[in-house]
């Protein structure tokens, strides 16, 4: 008869990977300024549409 696996030994025997993000990433220009202007914090762009080109990421 064949043993099943508990779910904690499954768990462990899977392969993993580790999906997480940067919050600072997922700010869209606007709402960067709009924090940073809040916090009276200076930011390196000096225009949304500084910050906006910042964003264009080559894909390959
Ligand atoms: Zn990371």
């Amino acid at each position: 008869m064949k043993k099943h696996l508990s779910i904690k030994s499954f768990i462990k025997k899977i392969p993993k990977a580790e999906l997480h993000l940067h919050i600072e990433g997922t700010f869209e220009p606007e709402l960067m300024f709009k924090i940073a202007k809040k916090n009276n914090i200076e930011l390196k762009y000096k225009s949304i549409y500084e910050l906006k080109k910042a964003y264009k990421f080559n894909r390959r």
